[in-house]
């Protein structure tokens, strides 16, 4: 008989969510975790780590740039650094340390060490062999190499050396335009880094509604963080003063170099299952790397499953989590489902930024008739209460049916108001019954029901 009906290697939000639910559901279940502590890259190294900075930096700017004009007088407050990484890893350990107590609370069994899948149903930790009736991949990924650019994690750094960095650099070069690198961008740049951020690409924040991403751009700007689009970075190379990277614009293909004390690549992210023994068991693989899945989270090996960041699709917590729920659930005998449809998606800088569903680009490349509702936190009295007024709420909704196709949101907690729009989403709502729907006053989520009003009548702030 099998020593456990459910053995998940990995214990990020993906493994350690999918281990409670089965405990929760009576599988037998225990996670093979190789770092000191469970969470994951989520809440050792991405996540929790780098909110607990944008904390603490974002309230540094407040006192700076907002306390006085509230009226509040006094000494700019300074920063210890150190302090500032002690903080944030309290913060770590709170969080990983509660996953431990939700392991013990719900029986579930901690295998400590690095796993690998000897034959099909077996788990190897160091030397012991263990059987289980099924068995979940939930490794999650890494830091993908940028060609030319050797990582040291102390001048050439990736999200994790940033997040430890043993001083605040003078000159930060960000390399890469995403979530990751505009969020620790901001963190250096409120601490007084001067930070420039080059990208390949055109524009910021590949896949985020223009209209946002161009706003966003403007914004950060404004906060002194510089932006080099269509830059090909050739290589970055390290002598004790400093880094210097090269770089070729696309535009003429001319060459040019930026001078940095720390650079942080923050190029994007691959699956990681090294030391798995996956190809010796056959497993498909999808050609970036990802564990192949069917709807049901299976690979082709009988027993064998994947979940979160090694598989297919956006690379998010709370995507990772979700899986883990639902397979839980089909293990257990039940219908898990994920509707990937309505996966939000947020970046914590301020203000932040949030969306789910379709981009206004995607629902024109589909050819579907709709309409967008548009709303300015400029018309929102909570917002320009916190000198944030700047951004704006978009709805789209489909032209015929007003159902809602998606959300962009920035401004003041995009990330929390985009919930409403989900739960809508999920219940087939109409921009309509958004507009119907009483919102408190005052509060920043009267935007979104005035983004709704302007999908129909109109707003009545605008
Ligand atoms: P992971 O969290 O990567 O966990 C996998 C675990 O498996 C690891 O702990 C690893 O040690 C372990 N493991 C791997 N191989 C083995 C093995 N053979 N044996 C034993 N253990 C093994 N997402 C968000 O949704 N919101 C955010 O704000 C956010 N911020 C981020 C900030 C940064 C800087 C980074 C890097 C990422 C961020 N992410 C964020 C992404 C998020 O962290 C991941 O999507 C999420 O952690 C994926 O969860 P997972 O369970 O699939 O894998």
């Amino acid at each position: 008989m099998a020593e456990f009906d459910v053995i998940i290697i990995g214990g990020g939000p993906g493994g350690y969510v999918c281990a409670i639910r089965c405990a929760q559901l009576g599988l037998k279940t225990a996670v093979v975790e190789g770092r000191e502590t469970l969470g994951g890259t989520c809440l050792n190294v991405g996540c929790i780590p780098s909110k607990a900075l944008l904390n603490a930096t974002h309230h540094l700017h407040e006192a700076h740039e907002n306390f006085e004009k509230m009226g509040l007088m006094g000494a700019k407050p300074t920063v210890d650094w150190a302090r500032m990484l002690g903080y944030k890893d309290d913060v770590i350990g709170q969080n990983t340390k509660g996953i431990e107590f939700l392991f013990k609370k719900n029986k579930v069994t901690w295998l400590k060490g690095w796993g690998s899948i000897p034959a099909p149903g077996q788990v190897k930790v160091g030397d012991e062999v263990h059987s289980a009736k099924n068995i979940v991949i939930a490794t999650g990924s890494e830091s993908s190499p940028l060609n030319g650019v050797t990582i040291d994690e102390k001048t050439v750094v990736t999200s994790t050396g940033a997040l430890t960095l043993e001083k605040v650099p003078g000159k930060l070069v960000v390399i890469g335009a995403g979530v990751i690198g505009l969020e620790m961008g901001s963190v250096y740049a409120r601490l007084g880094a001067e930070v420039t951020v080059v990208e390949y690409l055109d524009a910021i924040t590949p896949g985020m509604d223009a209209e946002v991403a161009k706003s966003f751009q403007r914004i950060l700007q404004k906060q002194g963080l510089k932006f080099i689009l269509g830059a090909a970075v050739q290589g970055v190379d390290v002598s004790k003063k400093g880094a210097k990277v090269r770089y070729k614009l696309r535009k003429d293909d001319s060459d040019a170099t930026l001078d940095a004390d720390t650079v942080l690549v923050a190029t994007g992210r691959r699956p990681y299952t090294a030391g798995l023994g996956l190809e010796a068991l056959g497993v498909e693989m999808l050609p970036r790397g990802q564990v192949k899945t069917d709807a049901h989270f299976s690979t082709n090996i009988k027993g064998l499953y994947a979940i979160g960041d090694a598989i297919t699709g956006p690379m998010l917590a709370h995507k990772a989590e979700d899986e883990g729920m639902a397979l839980a659930e089909i293990l257990a005998g039940k219908a898990g489902h994920v509707n990937y449809g309505v996966i939000p998606g947020v970046i914590y800088t301020t203000p932040e930024v949030a969306s789910v569903g379709k981009t206004e680009e995607q629902l024109k490349e589909e050819g579907r008739a709709y309409k967008v509702g548009k709303f300015s936190f400029m018309g929102n009295g909570r917002a320009k209460a916190v000198f944030q007024g700047e951004g704006f709420v978009k709805l789209l909704a489909d032209k015929a049916t007003d159902r809602i196709l998606g959300a962009h949101i920035i401004g003041p907690a995009a990330g929390d108001l985009i919930h409403e729009i989900c739960v809508a989403m999920e219940f087939g709502a109409s921009a309509q019954d958004l507009a119907l729907t009483c919102h408190a006053h005052p509060t920043y989520s009267e935007a979104v029901r005035e983004a709704a009003l302007a999908c129909g009548d109109g707003a009545i702030h605008a």
